[in-house]
């Protein structure tokens, strides 16, 4: 959240004289305070300009309706884009150097129906802009919150050097560092490892990166990249059929295929490969882990305060919460009738926090859901199209670590807050 400080200096946004300083002062403020997105958003009265950090939206100011054009024209020519293409939705890339840091900053608009503004309706234009830190990508395997019996079914996956390995989750939920974070753990010399990306979000030493265009798409690329010998595929996102049948066929030739689907839970997976039309024969045989994610604010454990026990009746209310809680709840020396866990503080000995800024949180961490498909496979082969049947003989099996178990031992761990781990089951 944007604190009070960040707010009245906000305020004094507004007062830059040049919009240069004005974009350098947002960029200041979104980049400390580790924001994610900057939306730049027409409102009825002006261009409301608003950042996400850890997940969250909050407004950071509102510029009147005289400079909204001055702005988004601004970062349009930062990112190369045609200032006059205002009808049709655009995409575009700059870098940007912050206190010794590059940042890449991705760009999209989109025409939208607002009233206000200078033009009337269609005209006026949304923009947001992603801030990819590469940062984020030096961040290894061990330390993205997966937990040690996780690492280990993730490792034995990686380790095999074939099957197909997926990352889902909503957009945001990490999937691209993650996918990062497994190439880079097995980066070798003494193996070929290529990315396919939409385009590569990030760049990684030794390893050759192809960007996809409108000549090449993923399944042209993909196909391309298996006749150049990789031991490793790194394949951005399976978007369409050509891409998903071409990575569970390179899957059972023996290559090691990484890559992301957008989908909501890991049991669900089988089903959306098989409704891109792969065979659920192949699926069964190529398909080897998933593991699917969310990003959690992470509490800070400098100012987090424990809570009193609660009773059942207020967190019992979801299946699955009360299912994750049972299923880790014993270790962690939780009873069936109450629990513990912690809320954010923000203060120590009255005064802000000094680590977390008073915010009561620093940053975000991965709470993983994994399912080892290898040990389902004959249940993929005759059950694909019902994925009930798929998450009971992986919860029978032990195939399956669910994102509730595993939200829940973040919880009992103080790492994140009940009401986060309920957010995420319910979504
Ligand atoms: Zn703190």
């Amino acid at each position: 959240m944007v604190d009070a400080r960040e707010i009245e200096r906000a305020a004094a946004l507004q007062g830059e004289r040049t919009v240069s300083s004005f974009i350098k002062r947002c960029f200041a403020i979104a980049l400390k305070q580790g924001a994610s997105d900057i939306h730049f958003q027409p409102v009825r009265d002006g261009l409301l300009i608003r950042l996400r950090t850890h997940g969250i939206m909050a407004d950071l100011v509102q510029l009147p309706v005289s400079d909204e054009s001055t702005v988004i024209n601004y970062i349009k020519t930062l990112a190369d884009m045609d200032v006059n293409e205002r009808r049709k939705p655009t995409d575009g890339r700059f870098f940007y150097e912050h206190e010794g840091d590059s940042f890449d900053i991705r760009v999209s608009t989109t025409p939208v129906y607002e009233r206000g503004g200078r033009e009337d309706g269609l005209c006026r234009q949304r923009v947001v802009l992603r801030i990819l830190d590469h940062r984020s990508i030096e961040i290894p395997l061990s330390e993205l919150g997966l937990l040690p019996h996780c690492q280990e079914m993730l490792g034995r996956a990686l380790y095999k050097r074939s099957g197909l390995i997926l990352c889902t989750g909503p957009v945001g939920s990490g999937k691209t560092t993650l996918l990062y974070a497994m190439m880079r753990s097995i980066a070798s010399s003494a193996l070929n490892l290529l990315v396919v990306g939409d385009p590569p979000e990030y760049e990684l030493d030794g390893v050759s990166q192809g960007a996809v265009s409108k000549a090449c798409d993923f399944a042209a690329f993909v196909k391309s990249f298996l006749r150049q010998d990789p031991d490793v595929l790194m394949v951005g996102e399976i978007r369409g059929e050509d891409t998903a049948n071409v990575v569970t066929d390179a899957a059972i030739m023996g290559h090691l295929i990484l890559s992301s689907l957008h989908t909501k839970s890991s049991s669900i997976v089988p089903y959306r490969l098989n409704r891109l039309g792969v065979d659920s024969a192949l699926i069964s045989e190529g398909l080897n882990l998933v593991v699917n994610q969310r990003l959690v604010r992470q509490l800070c454990p400098d100012c987090r305060i424990r809570q009193d026990k609660q009773t059942p009746a207020s967190w019992v209310e979801l299946e699955e919460i009360q299912r994750g809680a049972v299923a880790v709840g014993a270790s962690y020396g939780q009873t069936d009738t109450t629990i513990e866990c912690y809320s954010p503080g923000g203060t120590r000995d009255g005064q802000p926090c000094g680590r977390c800024k008073g915010s009561g949180f620093i940053g975000r961490i991965g709470v993983f859901e994994v399912l080892d498909a290898s040990k389902i496979a004959d249940v993929l082969r005759t059950s694909i199209d019902q994925p009930s049947l798929v998450m009971e003989a992986a919860l029978q099996r032990d195939a399956i670590w669910p994102l509730a178990a595993d939200a829940m031992a973040k919880v009992f761990d103080g790492i994140i807050t009940l009401d986060d781990a309920k957010a995420i089951c319910i979504r």
